[in-house]
């Protein structure tokens, strides 16, 4: 049998692997667009400020593959597919290569909100970042043309990692964020402000609800224009705006596409013999981007193609972690329920004095999400406790809560049911059932 996949990055891979592992005889062929073996978007930031090559991101060398037995193809754009006769269509060659088992490893794209100007100058001032060629040619941009002004357009998790490594490039680099908050899809409110405050403290400017509307350029980049008619001023200007899935090369095929390319439990598609996988996807109405996902997905879509064990695929929960030197934050699951009640509870700890902000959120006492920000103790727990039933007693340890105990009356202050830390409470806080001072309650050792 002939396995065929598109896309070369954590899911064809990764998907390559997990059928190796299984099969020791079917014939693997990736294909690439691009002219590296898999390595990680991740990093993609450090290649811009120097501090990493581009042999540093790269996960998987030639040798891998060779010891796997997987074909790699890279540099081959795939053009069309003919789902009937079984074939697909090499890019310029116009080669037709026959498959048995085809798997959509496409990924996705950054997303392009509508800004004026912004198409035009792409490439020219304005960029977004994707792969090593966007890092390289942002690299150069910066020293050809001695950058000293950047405009982030996005305060998500891409938009602030790359933030701030333009920093350390030696720009002024300022975040624009079209919502009222940082990190929208991460973080509660109270939290996105801590966060503000300590990317600030790096030097790095921030804008909220910020709808940028036009890039503002002549022979060079100027700056950004607002809607509220704000203009500041740059040299250079990137749109992290969120990624959009790559549908194009199914959708010509005639399978079923949506935001991504559809599937069932068993990452089939809408067309026999042809599976989806990664960033590609839309399973039960939603896509991933993250890479927790193509790796559940990878192991799932290589039983269905060697059509054992068919394991089915049920969605990943969303994990994230803001990778920035001396900034701890990771968000799971759901952070903030709609509403609190029907089972929902919500333990939480913020500790303003030590800027840390550490929630847990449960249903029907299974843990469903977090957010940790400002210390990693709890992360590990979190990630080994998703989906099930956790005790408080476990919730407090994690997160480092205590009970605190007024030695006169016994009332008790539970920091995760406050919500606020007890060294947080203002000096003169007095307890709420005997009206003893603060210095009164002890701290009851777990
Ligand atoms: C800067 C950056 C930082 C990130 N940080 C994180 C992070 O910290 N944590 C996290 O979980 N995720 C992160 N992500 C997202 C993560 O990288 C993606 O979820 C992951 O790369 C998706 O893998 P994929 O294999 O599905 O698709 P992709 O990585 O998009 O790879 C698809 C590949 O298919 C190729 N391809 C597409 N069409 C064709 C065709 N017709 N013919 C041949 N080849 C084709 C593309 O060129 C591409 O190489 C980050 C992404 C970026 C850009």
């Amino acid at each position: 049998m002939e396995i065929h996949i598109i896309g070369n990055n954590v899911a064809g891979t990764f998907t390559a692997q997990n059928i190796r592992k299984q099969n020791k005889d079917v014939e693997i062929h990736i294909y690439s667009e691009e002219n590296y073996n898999y390595y990680t978007r991740v990093k993609l930031p450090e290649i811009i400020s120097e501090k990493r090559d581009i042999d540093d991101l790269i996960v998987f060398k030639e040798e891998w593959y060779e010891n796997n037995q997987i074909k790699t193809h890279l540099n081959t754009k795939i053009k069309s597919i003919n789902p009937d006769i079984k074939y697909m269509v090499v890019n310029e060659s116009e080669e037709q290569i026959s498959y048995n088992k085809l798997i959509l490893a496409v990924g996705s794209h950054p997303n392009e909100p509508p800004i004026n100007n912004a198409r035009e100058r792409l490439g020219n001032g304005v960029f977004t970042l994707r792969n090593i060629n966007d890092a390289l040619k942002i690299r150069r941009f910066i020293k050809e043309n001695n950058c000293k002004k950047a405009i982030i357009i996005g305060g998500g998790l891409l938009g602030l990692e790359l933030s701030k490594q333009i920093k350390n490039c030696g720009l002024d680099t300022r975040v624009v964020e079209f919502f009222p908050r940082l990190l929208p899809r991460q973080l509660d409110i109270d939290c996105a402000n801590m966060l503000k405050k300590e990317v600030e403290d790096m030097g790095i400017e921030i804008e909220l609800d910020a709808k940028t509307e036009k890039i503002l350029a002549n022979n060079t980049i100027e700056g950004i224009l607002l809607k509220n008619g704000d203009k500041y001023e740059a040299d250079i200007i990137f749109i992290q705006a969120g990624v959009r899935s790559n549908i194009e090369l199914a959708k010509e095929a005639e399978i079923s596409v949506n935001n991504g390319i559809i599937v069932n439990k068993y990452l089939e598609t809408s067309k026999k013999d042809i599976y989806a996988v990664g960033d590609c996807i839309e399973f039960n109405n939603q896509t991933w981007g993250i890479i927790p996902a193509c790796i559940e997905q990878a192991e799932i879509v290589a039983s269905s193609v060697l059509g054992k064990n068919k394991k089915e695929y049920k969605g990943t929960t969303p994990k994230t972690t803001l990778k920035i030197v001396g900034i701890d934050l990771t968000s799971v699951g759901v952070y903030d329920p709609e509403e609190v009640g029907g089972g929902w509870e919500i333990l939480k700890k913020a500790d303003k004095s030590s800027n840390c902000y550490q929630k847990i959120v449960l249903k029907d006492n299974k843990l469903k999400g977090a957010i940790l920000f400002g210390k990693k103790d709890g992360v590990s727990f979190v990630n080994k406790n998703i989906e099930s039933e956790v005790s408080i007693e476990d919730i407090r340890k994690a997160i480092d809560a205590y009970i605190y105990k007024c030695e006169n009356c016994g009332a008790e202050y539970d920091e995760v049911k406050k919500g606020i830390a007890f060294q947080d409470l203002p000096e003169n806080w007095k307890c709420p059932q005997c009206g003893s001072p603060k210095k009164e309650f002890k701290k009851i050792e777990q």
